[in-house]
């Protein structure tokens, strides 16, 4: 079974391959197929969002109640908020549109990843084909804040669906099989979003959901694949949540000639380093000792070495340039390069944890990475 995975223009490239690698990490017999962008139709209507309860709750489908629960939100919102929005149908539509011109056999399925909000504020939703898709990639930091990469909500999202098509035959069947009441199964509805941590920490289906899925004789190698990705993603998420607490940081694997930085014990996230920054960072995790900035002129050959392997600068006086540059005590370019190694392991693993994985100031005034070496592995 082929999944496409189409993505919205404005859904980041790095965010999409993210999730990606995440899915793929678990391999089966579903193969994830991923797309070039796709262009999004222009929004021609907007949603107002009166107060922060709106924003937090799915328009619904009739009679579902709504659950009340003290919830702090994780960014800046200012209600009313109002914002454009495409509906279900546009959405749906951009998903049929890729299947005709592609030319994607009809068993196929296809998943939109999404950056525009929908008028019914979903987080995803199948349509009646129960083959086209969409999963919205925004405002998960709203509900998460920085305690969950995004990559973790939009992979629950495109898995929980997977199941739901095998689960139901219709559309409808499954609107009159969610549970009103929560109990960390994937079909809660939680008609208040902020439910989703709950769901998402269990990443599980209820003995009920598992009772459906027996009698629609779904293929088992699917489904054994989904349910993979679900167990790493809870292990991932619980790793993440408790590594502050038991001071457990994750294994980090720099990966072939390009030397790509992932934390495999982070559901193989990769760190995003441009060749200069992977440079500076190669350097500073082959010293453990630390280097101070005043001596950093002399690694300047070692430095060079990296760059030059790692970056596609065309010629050598393009690569002189740019090591000149960043050893260059009268220039501020060696701190600007770490702070933006700072921010990408920030954005990766939060703000406490990071300060493990950067290139930190000690009180000694050496730089250094503070990481246990042992956690690092060189693999070609
Ligand atoms: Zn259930």
């Amino acid at each position: 079974m082929k999944v496409h995975l189409i993505r919205s223009k404005n859904y980041d490239i790095e965010d999409f391959n993210n999730v990606l690698n995440l899915l793929r990490k678990y391999r089966g017999s579903i193969e994830f197929v991923p797309s070039e962008p796709i262009l999004m139709p222009e929004s021609d209507q907007e949603e107002i969002y009166n107060t922060k309860k709106d924003f937090e709750t799915k328009e619904p489908f009739p009679q579902m109640r709504l659950f009340s629960e003290e919830f702090e939100p994780k960014k800046e919102i200012s209600f009313p908020h109002r914002r454009p929005t495409l509906s279900w149908d546009q959405l749906f539509e951009v998903c049929k549109k890729y299947r005709r011109d592609q030319l994607i056999d009809e068993n196929d399925h296809i998943i939109l990843m999404n950056d525009v909000p929908n008028d019914k504020n979903w987080f995803g939703c199948v349509d009646a084909t129960m083959k086209n898709y969409f999963v919205q990639t925004n405002d998960w930091d709203w509900y998460f804040g920085n305690s969950i990469d995004d990559r973790f909500p939009v992979t629950y999202e495109i898995v929980s669906w997977l199941l739901r098509s095998m689960m139901f035959q219709k559309q409808n069947d499954i609107m009159n099989h969610v549970h009103e009441e929560p109990r960390g199964c994937m079909m809660d509805f939680c008609v208040d979003k902020t439910q989703i941590v709950l769901k998402m920490r269990t990443a599980d289906l209820c003995p009920e959901c598992l009772g459906i899925l027996e009698n629609r004789d779904a293929i088992r190698t699917h489904l054994r694949q989904l349910f993979d990705i679900m167990d790493g993603l809870r292990d991932n998420i619980m790793f993440r949540q408790r590594s502050h607490l038991l001071m457990r940081l994750s294994k980090m694997e720099i990966r072939g000639m390009s030397k790509t930085i992932y934390l495999t014990d982070l559901g193989d996230l990769q760190i995003n380093l441009n060749p200069k920054e992977r440079a500076l960072y190669l350097l500073y995790l082959n010293h453990p000792e630390g280097i101070q900035r005043s001596y950093l002129i002399d690694y300047k050959t070692e430095l060079r070495s990296y760059y030059a392997q790692i970056s596609n600068q065309a010629t050598n006086e393009l690569i002189d340039q740019a090591i000149n540059l960043l050893v260059d005590i009268t220039d501020n370019n060696m701190n600007e390069v770490m702070a933006r190694i700072r921010a990408k392991f920030k954005h990766a693993v939060g703000e406490e944890q990071a300060k493990d994985y950067s290139i930190t100031f000690t009180p000694h005034g050496t730089h250094k990475i503070l990481l246990n070496r042992e956690l690092v592995e060189f693999v070609d």
